[in-house]
């Protein structure tokens, strides 16, 4: 069924330099930094030498209006914290404002994460490359005619999109703790498409999608898989889920891979509450990798961010398929607090929900605020919902 890579799996990486220059702002729990974090220990550890580095493509308006509608494209380049005050009713619209705040330069980013996606996704059509990472991207929460859940312009959407020139059926998985909603929507009504997404649901807990009798329409009828999973999900538990229905998804014939690797599914996430360790999310994408056929990974969702550096570090080690030293390598003072930990130091008993917060120490003012707010067994599902907790 799937055809076999040459001899030797040739792997782009995207990273833009500016990237993990941008602040969502005090107390919000996404930080592009952990972005410049990943990459300082990709370079650290050689990983460089075994890829091909590409400063990324920066997507354009034209780019989004693939997706997204030109109204609110239109409103995202435009809208800033100078004249914010001028778009009351666009920032309703467009649900902007608290989790998906405005903030500098946030077109900018979002053409950055963007652009990388959709140069993965090129290459992969002119088989340029067999694997393809970008963990800048993954924003699964956008919404075609709006942002959502720190999600602002939806670069996996826009970049199957363009792997469907080339490619009859992409098959989507994705790993990260919440529903992967708006690329089911974005597809929930055609058969070129399959999305898989295990998160955890219920409780009100963010974005409140991902039944599993959600299943698609039309002809989209059964190419829509969720998998809602329960507090607490560990290494075993994943697996014994993750492999026969992706493996029972392949018989789709997917000819691409797409594979949003969201890190807060790991134990210990500052809002997950799964237990996976870093290992056993690792093995999510060994799994998919060893479907040989053009893949295209992406980050997501992560809001520890030590570990949300290692694990997707440990991830393109994977991918390579070079062994990396569990020993942190020195790395200089932006990482000094890494060297406290080695790369798979996750405790794999411990739920996320269990502990006290682990706040960044850039921001420690702000988050104890944040933390503070709530109960220590009542934490919020989601920073998304704090209103309803
Ligand atoms: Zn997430």
């Amino acid at each position: 069924v799937f055809f076999t890579f040459k001899m030797s799996i040739r792997t782009s990486y995207f990273y833009d330099p500016d990237v993990g220059n941008f602040h969502y702002g005090a107390g919000h729990p996404m930080k592009p930094h952990r972005l410049s974090l990943t990459h300082s220990l990709v370079l650290h550890y050689g990983l460089y030498k075994k890829m091909m580095v590409f400063k990324p493509y920066k997507a354009s308006q034209h780019d989004m209006c693939r997706f997204h509608s030109e109204d609110y494209i239109d409103f995202l380049q435009k809208v800033s914290p100078n004249n914010m005050q001028g778009f009351t009713k666009s920032l309703n619209t467009f649900n902007v404002g608290d989790d998906c705040p405005v903030f500098p330069g946030l077109f900018e980013f979002c053409s950055r994460y963007t652009g990388a996606s959709l140069q993965g996704a090129t290459q992969l059509n002119h088989k340029i490359c067999d694997i393809a990472i970008n963990w800048a991207g993954g924003l699964h929460h956008a919404k075609k005619f709006e942002a959502s859940g720190f999600c602002y312009v939806n670069d996996i959407v826009i970049s199957i999109l363009e792997l469907l020139k080339y490619h009859p059926r992409v098959l989507y998985i994705d790993i990260d703790i919440h529903h992967g909603d708006g690329v089911q929507e974005a597809f929930y009504l055609t058969d070129r498409v399959m999305t898989v997404s295990f998160h955890k649901y219920g409780n009100y807990f963010f974005p409140g999608t991902g039944d599993m009798y959600e299943v698609g329409a039309e002809s989209g009828r059964y190419y829509c898989l969720n998998v809602p999973l329960r507090d607490g999900i560990d290494d075993q538990s994943e697996a014994a889920a993750v492999c026969p229905i992706v493996l029972s998804a392949g018989r789709f014939e997917g000819r691409a891979v797409f594979l949003q690797c969201g890190a807060d599914s790991l134990g210990c996430d500052r809002l997950g509450c799964f237990n996976l360790s870093i290992r056993g999310h690792g093995e999510c994408v060994e799994f998919v990798k060893s479907f040989k056929i053009p893949l295209l990974v992406l980050g997501g969702g992560g809001y520890t961010v030590r570990n949300v550096a290692r694990c997707w570090t440990y991830e393109t080690s994977l991918l390579l398929e070079e062994s990396i030293s569990d020993e942190l390598p020195y790395s200089g003072e932006t990482l000094h607090f890494l060297l406290l930990v080695q790369i798979h130091d996750v405790p794999s008993d411990m739920l996320s929900y269990e502990r006290t917060d682990d706040p960044d120490p850039d921001e420690r003012g702000a988050e104890e605020n944040y933390t503070r707010s709530v109960g220590r067994h009542k934490r919020p599902s989601c920073f998304t919902c704090r209103i309803e907790s």
